[in-house]
């Protein structure tokens, strides 16, 4: 859960896009920036760059810009060099660093695009960080985004407005895209070519050495394998990647007219904007210890039943049980008083109130009810809690397949229950993990390098990080190593 979320509790996500969607009705030509070529879209530029701000908003604060200045200003003045040299020229062009410790880059409609905190501290240089950038600048120029939208919003035309609980049982896997995920959109393969050559030929116009790009696919290669499990950096989930991905970059790299060789690589300056950047899940956006979740930004915690299978996203906290049959969910759910908070849930349409109370919950004002609502699932049987503490009102549910609410009333009661003001100051001041760098003053390979400068990340991941390929190999003196230090253990990350 982080700070700066305003979500509405179990809204439709989307609702910038949807509201816009209402207002295109009708099918018009429109020509392709870069091919030249007329193309059937649902979408003017006009309201392609609405869209991109609308959603440019709800980045910000759903996922949050990473809190760095320099940092920010940095990859604005490079993306916006590279995209002032596109078909696009005139867009509103902004490019940010999202506080997201997934791998991670994408682009809105109209030219507003975003790379991870994650991304930015696995590569190694300023010229992979253009070929990234230019990758997701020519999706935006080949106006890719705008086609999906186009394609999502038919969609959504003939689908109507569904129950704002559907499916939300089944997407408890995926709860860290529930609110955004129009947009990582998956583009097809052309697409993702079109994007390479385009990029290739925006960081070439900028004098990079573009062969830096099969460094950042090879990183993500290693950091899904990493992950196991089939777990993939999002960058590749919403980014086909064919097996031959590589060789394909190399294909392409090979027909490109100019000498890559002469190109700028820049990789101590790029560094020095790593140093420092925090590193893996930032703690203060809050962490399990077991079943117990503390929140030190907006100091709560709450703890969760034993065994329970729990999940810390942007949106939500929430735990699932053994049996997968009752899941517990915390989000904010925004200014509205707890009562009125109560009966705007509790008015949806197929949401069906039971019991209420306004009893406090550890002194803190609040507003319970039973409730039962049907879904695409069938029917579930819940309780819901709405707490006001710090400014903000938390929303709580627990709920249930109707007909096992008795078998879970108890420990969805004692969980909202839990939810208490966090005061231990060691919880409140943990700190994320950081890069540091290090310049090695004599040759040693990264194994060595790891024991006499320790790391809080495993030598695997160490080796990822620095694009080290094998950690046994020498590394030259006067090479700038990254090291990981501080922050916490978490599970699951
Ligand atoms: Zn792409």
């Amino acid at each position: 859960m982080t700070r700066r979320l305003a979500y509405t509790w179990l809204a439709r996500p989307r609702a910038g896009l949807v509201a816009v969607g209402v207002t295109v009705g009708l099918l018009s030509c429109a020509r392709n920036p870069v091919t030249g070529k007329s193309e059937l879209s649902l979408v003017s530029e006009s309201q392609e760059i609405q869209m991109g701000q609308q959603a440019s908003k709800e980045v910000a604060q759903s996922i949050g810009l990473y809190n760095d200045a320099k940092v920010q200003a940095y990859v604005a003045n490079l993306g916006k060099r590279m995209a002032a040299n596109s078909e696009r020229p005139k867009l509103p062009w902004e490019f940010h660093v999202v506080d997201d410790a997934a791998v991670n880059a994408f682009a809105l409609p109209g030219g507003f695009i975003y790379v991870t905190r994650g991304l930015m501290a696995s590569i190694n240089n300023e010229a992979e960080l253009a070929t990234v950038l230019g990758h997701e600048i020519g999706h935006v120029t080949y106006r890719h985004s705008v086609q999906q939208i186009s394609k999502a919003q038919l969609a959504q035309l003939g689908l109507g407005i569904g129950s704002i609980l559907s499916a939300d049982i089944a997407r408890f896997g995926q709860l860290a895209s529930t609110g955004l995920s129009i947009l990582f959109l998956k583009y097809g393969r052309d697409a993702e070519n079109q994007a390479d050559q385009a990029g290739f030929r925006y960081a070439l116009d900028q004098n990079y050495d573009v062969r830096e790009m099969t460094d950042v696919f090879e990183t993500l290669n290693r950091v899904s394998q990493a992950g196991g499990g089939g777990k993939l950096p999002e960058w590749l989930s919403t980014h086909p990647n064919p097996e031959n991905r590589i060789e394909r970059i190399e294909s392409i790299l090979d027909t490109l007219q100019r000498d890559p060789n002469r190109g700028v690589v820049d990789r101590e300056e790029y560094l020095q904007y790593v140093r420092g950047m925090t590193y893996g899940l930032d703690p203060r956006q809050g962490y399990f210890e077991g079943a117990r979740f503390y929140h030190p930004q907006m100091k709560f915690q709450m703890t969760f039943p034993e065994g329970w299978q729990v999940q810390n996203t942007a949106q939500a906290v929430a735990g699932m049980s053994p049996n997968q049959d009752a899941i517990i969910q915390l989000a904010l759910a925004g200014q509205a008083s707890p009562t009125q908070a109560a009966q705007q849930f509790l008015s949806q349409q197929g949401v069906q109130a039971g019991q209420g109370s306004t009893a406090s919950i550890n002194g803190l004002p609040a507003a319970s009810s039973y409730f039962q609502a049907q879904t695409e699932q069938g029917t579930i049987q819940g309780i819901v809690s709405f707490i006001s503490y710090g400014g903000v009102t938390f929303g709580l549910m627990g709920y249930t397949p109707a007909g096992k609410l008795g078998s879970y009333d108890q420990i969805f009661q004692g969980t909202i229950r839990s939810f208490s003001e966090l005061r231990d100051p060691s919880k409140l001041n943990v700190s994320p993990a950081r890069i540091e760098l290090v310049k090695l003053n004599r040759q040693m390979t990264l194994e060595q390098f790891n024991s006499q400068y320790p790391s809080s990340i495993s030598l695997e991941e160490l080796a990822i990080i620095n694009e080290v390929e094998e950690p046994a190999t020498p590394l030259p003196a006067g090479h700038m190593v990254k090291r990981v230090v501080g922050g916490i253990r978490q599970p699951g990350s």
